[in-house]
């Protein structure tokens, strides 16, 4: 189970697709929202920050891809695309509460001391504290609650003060601007899909 950030195209997912076994001919990438389109949450998150590889128009071109390479018809679907991410958070909340604490969104998630599953301090974790405390108390050990601070005496140099601010900034905007203006501070947006609308982040 996979709240996550941190699935790649060079994942058993693709491998899944080998055509010796023909076991699926439909993958599906989990990402709702904002983490699918991935917008760079401001003018300096861009690059590594925003991959990008779950945005629609490169699923469109990677499934293109793989059925030429496969010399068949695999289809590549998103079904979260157009949740928040609390709406997905619901699924589990309603039908198994207990894994919770063990699905993972932390971008550090391989680097944190014992007893630790989440810093607390990356924006996957930020989005995903808010998702669930939608629902109720969050169980999620992090490293640190970033939330418990006070925003005003955190070092400017903090990772969790500049995360915050930067979701901050970014639902601003998407409250505030239309969507012409939104299309102009973000291209990639511009689609006949309805992007905007699915650019959710809580
Ligand atoms: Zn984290």
């Amino acid at each position: 189970m996979w709240f996550g950030p941190t699935t790649s195209w060079r994942s058993a997912e693709a491998g899944s697709l080998q055509p010796a076994s023909r076991i699926l001919d439909e993958l599906r990438r989990q990402r709702y929202g904002q983490m699918a389109i991935h917008l760079p949450l401001n003018t300096a998150r861009i690059g590594a920050f925003s991959t990008h590889t779950a945005h629609p128009d490169v699923l469109d071109s990677m499934q293109a891809i793989i059925s030429t390479a496969l010399a068949g018809t695999y289809r590549i679907s998103n079904p979260y695309l157009s949740l928040t991410k609390a709406e997905v958070v619901e699924r589990v909340w309603t039908a198994m509460r207990d894994g919770v604490p063990v699905t993972s969104s932390c971008w550090r998630n391989t680097w944190l001391p014992e007893g630790v599953t989440h810093c607390g301090e990356c924006v996957p974790c930020m989005i995903r504290r808010v998702a669930i405390e939608t629902h109720g108390d969050d169980p999620t050990p992090y490293g640190r609650d970033s939330f418990a601070q006070n925003f005003s005496t955190m070092d400017a140099d903090d990772e969790a003060r500049r995360n915050l601010a930067a979701l901050c900034e970014f639902s601003r905007k998407f409250e505030t601007m239309s969507d012409a203006d939104l299309i102009d501070e973000w291209p990639e947006l511009n689609s006949d899909r309805d992007l905007i609308n699915w650019t959710t982040i809580f």
